[in-house]
């Protein structure tokens, strides 16, 4: 498992790479999801996550995964579980001073940062674990949030499209017609010259 863990790190940046697409699949299957429920959707991806997760970064399904913020460098291995950087322990060449043969989680994950294009969200203070999502699916939930997001933002942009156009006409009629006018009508002050 560590080995492993040592592995997704130096290959941050691909691993960041994947998880980019993996989330865009599950966003376009947002509705999808919707349609056979949330809530059944849990189990199964969960199972999978665990699965997945487990075996390439020793994963203990924290429920809200920092992983590409983290240089691939899970945080819930740091045996004091820190979230938001190295205590004041770490021993001459990174290593841990609670599991002195393990380089602490946060050293790791700068070295991961310094590989991934969104390398700086290191640099950003992360919230402290809700012990309530424990267990449940990180992915499901991230891909959920940003799928209402950009329905949202959808929305917006139609309701902002819809109304610009009345007002539009309020201003100027000719800027905005009601819809395409007739080959014939165009052309009838022309022909008439
Ligand atoms: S941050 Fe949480 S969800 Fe992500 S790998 Fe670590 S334990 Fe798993």
């Amino acid at each position: 498992m560590y080995r492993a863990r040592l592995f997704a790190i130096r290959h941050s940046r691909t691993f960041e790479w994947i998880y980019a697409r993996v989330e865009g699949v599950m966003i376009a299957l947002d509705p999808v999801f919707a349609k056979i429920g949330y809530n059944r959707m849990e189990r199964p991806v969960a199972l999978i996550e665990r699965g997945v997760k487990t075996v390439l970064f020793d994963c203990k399904m924290c429920g809200q995964c920092v992983l590409s913020s983290t240089g691939m460098s899970c945080p819930m291995n740091c045996p004091k579980q820190l979230r938001n950087g190295p205590c004041g322990g770490v021993r001459p060449g990174g290593y841990c001073e609670v599991k002195p043969a393990m380089r602490c989680v946060w050293a790791l994950a700068w070295e991961g940062s310094t590989r991934m294009k969104g390398g700086a969200k290191i640099r950003e203070v992360l919230p402290p674990v809700d012990r309530s999502l424990e267990g449940s699916s990180s992915w499901l939930r991230v891909s959920r949030e940003k799928a209402a997001k950009l329905r949202e933002s959808r929305e917006a942009a139609r309701t902002a499209v819809a109304q610009a156009f009345p007002e539009a006409r309020a201003i100027e009629p000719a800027v905005a017609p009601l819809a395409e006018e007739p080959a014939s009508a165009v052309n009838r002050g022309v022909l008439k010259k």
